[in-house]
């Protein structure tokens, strides 16, 4: 089968990544009487800050907020009404955030808590804050601890599976790998606990229709999650330039093992987390105005600084923070196209002044860039078009 490649030397290392994403699941976390896998947790973080020692940057995406927070209000294994699992995630979640402070404060390591409701991902304006977030907290070495906003989130705009929500984070946060450890080995082409033929599949160079059939559709949501949000979740990553994995998180050491040779499924990305954006920036995203900027700012930003106000001359379009723009030179060639920090009206104002006097002028203090080097692609690199 073409999909299938089972050449051990061809597969990715996870030592080999610079930005790693690692989802846990409840079932992994917690025991059906609510309490903490205290062990088990113990192994993954040792497991975790050796990749971080080695220089890695990694985020958390942990679940298991509802299932500490069910145990403590006494709910039962029944299921729960929406407002039910809202009202145990925000009880649980205070317990979730201490453990994992904890373990990671073990090995010295900072932990941050970071919840998001699916507009925090999918809406560019709060995109930009949660994606800078994350950026300065990798900055200072933390590790970010994620989940959804379980408490405000409500049914027809929330993630409800983590997997997904860890795909959005790695490419929000431009990991090159995303991890999802969950309660079987990987992919098979077919679900294994009803069908003995099912081979297991250890690399997807491609997400064709064939793989999709193989995640099969609710007879495999049998384990948590499922596995075709795993594939859904596949996709983000992959699109986003993120290699991904699905690993066995219910032995000890879950990281390590894989590290060991323990079998695995790797889902491979034809780009990288850099080119992705670009093409997301330069060639996805309909532009929705303009900036012309002098000739000190267009230089810079050839020189991979970010454009800052005082270099903006004129400001043309009606667009919102976080739309994409064209940057022009005052003859009006196309220099760059990236995300503006700023909706067109704020950005009229501030126009040709001093980033010091942003504050001033607007009545808060925004970002010193109006479009950071990150969200700019220049012209002339292949990924406008
Ligand atoms: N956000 C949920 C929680 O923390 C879990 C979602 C999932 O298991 O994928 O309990």
């Amino acid at each position: 089968m073409a999909a299938v490649n089972s050449k051990r030397n061809a597969l990715p290392k996870l030592e080999n990544f610079r930005r790693i994403v690692v989802k846990v699941g409840s079932s992994l976390l917690v025991e059906k009487t609510g309490g903490l896998k205290e062990a088990w947790l113990k192994a993954l973080v040792d497991d975790v800050a050796t990749l971080h020692k080695a220089g890695a940057d990694i985020l958390v995406v942990s679940s298991g907020a509802i299932a500490m927070g069910r145990g403590v209000l006494k709910l039962g294994r029944r299921p729960l009404e929406l407002e039910e699992a809202q009202a145990a995630a925000s009880v649980g979640q205070i317990a979730l955030a201490r453990v994992w402070a904890e373990a990671l404060a073990g090995h010295g390591i900072i932990a941050a808590q970071v919840l998001l409701t699916y507009g925090d991902t999918e809406e560019r304006r709060r995109y930009l804050n949660a994606r800078a977030t994350l950026g300065t907290l990798l900055a200072h070495r933390a590790i970010p601890v994620i989940n959804e906003n379980d408490t405000v989130a409500t049914q027809e705009i929330r993630y409800g599976d983590n997997d997904r929500l860890a795909a959005r984070v790695g490419t929000m946060a431009s990991a090159d790998c995303v991890v999802l450890l969950s309660d079987i080995d990987g992919l098979f082409t077919a679900p294994p606990q009803k069908d003995p033929g099912a081979a297991f599949v250890p690399v997807v160079p491609r997400i064709t229709a064939e793989i999709e059939a193989m995640a099969g559709g609710a007879a495999s949501e049998l384990s948590r999650g499922g596995m075709m949000t795993k594939i859904e979740a596949a996709k983000i990553a992959t699109s986003g330039g993120a290699t991904m994995l699905i690993a066995n998180g219910t032995v000890e050491h879950p990281l390590r093992s894989v590290r060991e040779g323990r079998r695995c499924s790797w889902f491979l990305s034809p780009s990288t987390p850099v080119t992705a954006r670009k093409r997301w920036i330069g060639g996805t995203l309909e532009p929705r105005g303009t900036l012309s900027v002098d000739e000190g700012a267009a230089s810079a930003m050839r020189a991979g600084k970010s454009l800052l106000p005082a270099g903006v001359r004129r400001v043309e379009g009606s667009f919102n923070r976080g739309d994409c723009v064209v940057v022009r030179s005052l003859e009006g060639g196309e220099i760059a196209r990236g995300l503006v920090a700023y909706d067109a009206i704020d950005a009229v104002q501030i126009a040709g002044r001093s980033t010091r006097d942003i504050e001033a002028i607007l009545g808060y203090s925004g970002r010193k860039e109006i479009i950071h080097r990150d969200d700019l692609v220049m012209s002339g690199d292949g990924a406008i078009g």
